[in-house]
């Protein structure tokens, strides 16, 4: 095992503290200062994981149980852990996936199936305190771009670190191992179309992404933009101090609706089933039932259609008859797009309330006073939210380049969705849309750990996924093909992303249940992984 981390840095144009880390304790063993300014601090590692949300703590975890002889940091640009939950802090802001499947393979969770941010923040923190991770995360370090030299056989990271009292200053990492786990979108601003008129408008315009502390809602009309998982979340939450909210959508969202509860989680809970136990016999269950739903969403989408929709007729009441096929039948294939889970139909209940309206129509304009539709109504509003998606934000925004030559990452293949062909020793965690993203950053985190544990068996420091020559002519296919999936910020950006081949290892199936057979056994000598 080795004790502390390779200090292999070289001083060019400005001058550098060199810091050698260890690998158990994370701490500095040698520094070498080089003269004159600015001062930086370059510090290297075996391996730099990119953000601390879901998956860069995931990282950290797998990294110091199935690694536990590489040096390891988490740089993240926020001032503290949990990602998607630390910058969504809208009223009402939960999952709508279940925790049983959202939260960690290694880790029971607790509580109710539906958990709200905060529950997920402490679930997360719960990880880092239990395993000691703190010491190897940094707050407040946004990586800024990303070099790869074959001939070092390290990444090069200029990163902007800003101090508690808001001084900001740059200094370099480098690592042999780039673990991107940066999420998907930008989480500085949320996606705001731009809409005829916009400026006119006399109230207040919020993304739900960036929700500003100081927004009065009491005895304001409200219209929120938008029928996704965020808007069904927002609403019932501020709908009791409203005068009104009116939920505007351009076309309908599926929605599912249930008790935020597990029976079988209950028993076992009330048996004193240990919780490692309960967990995972949860978990199982609730990936049968899932697997099972999702066969039926390609089998007979009609009769799951029929059948999601009878869920809202039954939430609204008798008297929505009428509403329900105009406002709550897509018009794309159930499972086509996320279905937002409504937990205790507290979105129904609102609507049934007459606290909530629903109304389907296009914005014509912003007006000084509201918002006028194409059939010519008008919605009165004090405040708008456009709950209108995310700005896809690939790799972090950071610019990252290969042996000088900037990376166009769109160019790209990936290999099982976790490597990109012509990008050394760099892997990125992309987790499922329609399953809980954190089944494959699991999933990915193992696979992660395993090759680099294989390239320490092997003596080798660089891995690049390459084409083989029988894999010339295969036909290359979007990241996430459009006819199965596709919600607007990846139809935006789909040119952005890397692209997929027609057979293994070079698909991206966003599948797990296939994923979770071949992962845990993906053959890291088939070739198609390129060791120097
Ligand atoms: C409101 C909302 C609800 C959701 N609910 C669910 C759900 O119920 N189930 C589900 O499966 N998925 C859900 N998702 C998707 C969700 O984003 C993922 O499940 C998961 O939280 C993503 O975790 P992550 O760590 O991969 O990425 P993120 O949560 O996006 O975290 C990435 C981190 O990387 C940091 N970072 C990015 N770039 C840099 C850089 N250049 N330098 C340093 N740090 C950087 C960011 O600051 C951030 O902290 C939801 C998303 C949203 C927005």
């Amino acid at each position: 095992m080795r004790a502390s981390s390779l200090s292999l840095i070289r001083a060019c144009h400005t001058s550098f503290i060199f810091v050698k880390i260890d690998s158990r304790s994370n701490e500095p063993v040698q520094a070498m200062t080089f003269s004159s300014a600015p001062l930086g601090i370059s510090e290297d590692f075996d391996v730099v994981v990119v953000g601390a949300g879901i998956s860069g703590i995931g990282a950290a975890w797998h990294l110091q149980h199935q690694c536990p002889s590489k040096s390891f940091v988490v740089l993240e640009s926020q001032d503290s852990f949990g990602g998607t939950w630390r910058t969504h802090r809208f009223p009402g802001i939960r999952s709508d996936s279940d925790l049983f499947t959202f939260g960690y393979g290694f880790k029971p969770w607790m509580g109710p199936p539906i958990a709200t941010g905060a529950e997920i923040l402490r679930y997360v923190k719960d990880v880092i305190v239990e395993n000691a991770l703190a010491k190897h995360i940094r707050y407040r370090h946004s990586i800024q771009s990303a070099a790869w030299s074959t001939e070092a056989r390290r990444w090069q990271l200029e990163v902007i670190r800003v101090s508690s009292d808001g001084q900001s200053e740059r200094v370099q990492f480098t690592a042999s191992f780039l673990w991107m786990c940066q999420g998907y979108y930008r989480h500085a601003e949320g996606y705001t179309p731009e809409w005829l008129g916009m400026e006119r408008f006399k109230g207040r315009l919020v993304h739900p992404q960036t929700w500003p502390d100081d927004l009065e809602l009491d005895g304001k009309k409200v219209v929120v933009i938008g029928s996704g998982a965020t808007a069904a979340t927002l609403i019932p939450a501020i709908a009791d101090q409203c005068a009104g909210v009116t939920m505007l959508q351009r076309s309908p969202t599926f929605y599912i609706t249930g008790r935020n509860a597990n029976d079988l989680a209950d028993t076992l809970r009330q048996l004193d089933i240990p919780s490692e136990w309960t967990h995972e016999i949860v978990r199982r269950k609730v990936l049968f039932d899932q697997a099972a739903f999702i066969r039926r969403c390609a089998t007979e989408p009609e009769a799951v259609r029929t059948d999601l929709l009878n869920g809202v007729r039954a939430a609204l009441g008798s008297s929505f008859e009428a509403e329900v096929d105009k406002h709550f039948s897509p018009r794309y294939r159930p499972w086509q797009q996320r279905i937002a889970f409504v937990p205790n139909a507290d979105l129904f209940k609102s609507i049934r309330e007459g606290k909530a309206t629903v109304v389907t129509d296009h914005i014509e304009t912003f007006t000084e006073r509201g918002i006028q539709l194409k059939s010519g109504q008008v919605l009165e509003a004090d405040v708008v939210v456009s709950a209108t998606g995310f700005n896809l934000s690939v790799l972090g925004d950071i610019r990252f380049s290969v042996d000088g030559q900037p990376l166009d990452f769109g160019e790209t293949v990936t290999w099982r969705g976790a490597m990109f062909t012509g990008v050394p020793n760099m892997a990125w965690v992309f987790g499922y849309f329609r399953a809980s993203w954190t089944l494959r950053a699991d999933l990915v985190s193992a696979l992660i750990c395993r090759l680099l544990t294989h390239m320490d068996a092997l003596g080798t420091r660089f891995v690049v996924p390459a084409l083989r020559p029988q894999d010339d002519s295969m036909a290359l296919k979007p990241w996430v093909d459009p006819e199965n999936f596709n919600p607007g910020y990846l139809i935006r950006g789909v040119g952005l992303l890397p692209r997929q081949g027609s057979h293994a290892p070079w698909l991206h199936s966003q599948d797990y249940w296939t994923e979770k057979e071949e992962l845990p056994v993906a053959d890291l000598d088939d070739g198609t992984l390129v060791y120097r």
